[in-house]
């Protein structure tokens, strides 16, 4: 009898992820719920965003393994069994964000939303470009998504600070942790990069008095997830100018209602929630090799801390 990975996501390949798992791992026999004749033989569950009850299903599980790096979804629900419970992490994952922020970060450093508008008015009007090493960005979230892109515009020059909960030395980012520390970190940043998890200690944490801590025509770049600012009061800096651009990937209520004044507004640019992805050929070693472990009784790797929310 074969141990059988359950796999559900509405977002991600099906036939791709069984073909790559079982590239690995043989003697895995990778199904969809709705194939699964003896819900007791599923010991693993390779998910994202299940329906309600899902894990009720399966009476012996020993491992949920989240297809994403935000557990937020999941970390919330109430069907959650007691078993270990991991997410992705993969450097490819990370490499991938990184582009996406930089890509974020330049655009404003190199002024391009500007010159883009002048194109449309055929105007030839230089503007110097700034030294990297003259532009402070702050990033919130130094963990495996937030370190890689910190480190990332540190190598492209510019000044960077990051801000984490536990202390952390990393090397050419000035780093702060704590809530103590945040309002000294904002008020240095001009361009602000939101990499934070969502949980109990991050929803709502950019509020309007926080935004406003941000020096006047501050940027922001949102990619981690959208319920860590206050949308309404980002709307309204946006709109007063005390924040002059953003670029967000990410929102309160996805996909973003068509009635959001974001969609129409010049100085922001939104895409669909995609600044990162799971990535099947480098994630699926990852996945295989904690199923291995668990086999051989070790604990997992990338273990999510339920408490903690991340
Ligand atoms: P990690 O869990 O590896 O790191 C989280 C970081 O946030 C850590 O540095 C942690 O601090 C810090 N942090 C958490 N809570 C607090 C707090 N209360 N105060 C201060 N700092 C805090 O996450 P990743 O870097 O892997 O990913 C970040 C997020 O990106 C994900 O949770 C997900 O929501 C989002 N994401 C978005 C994608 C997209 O396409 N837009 C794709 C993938 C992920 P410490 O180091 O001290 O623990």
């Amino acid at each position: 009898m074969r141990d059988i990975l359950v796999f559900y996501s509405d977002f991600d390949n099906y036939s791709q992820w069984k073909q790559l798992l079982q590239r690995e791992l043989p003697d895995l026999d990778v199904r969809r719920a709705e194939d699964i004749e003896d819900p007791s033989q599923v010991r693993y569950a390779l998910v994202w965003k299940p329906p309600i009850r899902f894990f009720h299903r399966w009476p012996n599980l020993e491992l949920v393994i989240n297809l994403g790096a935000g557990v937020d979804a999941l970390v919330s629900r109430d069907d959650l069994p007691d078993v270990a419970v991991t997410r992705l992490s993969d450097p490819n994952m990370a490499r991938m964000m990184a582009g996406y922020v930089l890509f974020a970060v330049l655009r404003y450093a190199r002024e391009i939303p500007f010159f883009e508008r002048m194109q449309r008015e055929a105007q030839w009007c230089y503007r110097h470009p700034r030294s990297p090493e003259t532009l402070r960005i702050g990033v919130m979230g130094l963990g495996e998504l937030g370190k890689r892109a910190a480190e990332e515009l540190a190598r492209q020059g510019f000044s960077v600070a990051g801000w984490s909960r536990s202390p952390k030395r990393l090397e050419g980012i000035e780093c702060y942790h704590g809530l103590d520390s945040l309002s000294a970190f904002l008020t240095d940043c001009e361009i602000l990069v939101v990499m934070l998890p969502s949980t109990p200690d991050t929803r709502g944490l950019l509020d309007a008095e926080r935004l406003a801590a941000l020096p006047r025509g501050a940027s922001l770049i949102n990619v981690s997830r959208g319920d860590i600012i206050d949308e309404t009061a980002l709307i309204e800096q946006l709109q007063s100018g005390h924040l002059g651009a953003a670029t967000l990937d990410v929102f309160a209520k996805e996909p973003l209602e068509v009635s959001s004044p974001l969609w129409g507004m010049q100085q922001v640019l939104i895409t669909p929630h995609l600044a990162s992805v799971a990535l099947p050929d480098s994630a699926a070693a990852q996945i295989a090799e904690n199923i291995r472990r668990l086999r051989q009784g070790k604990p997992p790797h990338h273990r999510v801390d339920l408490q903690r929310g991340y």
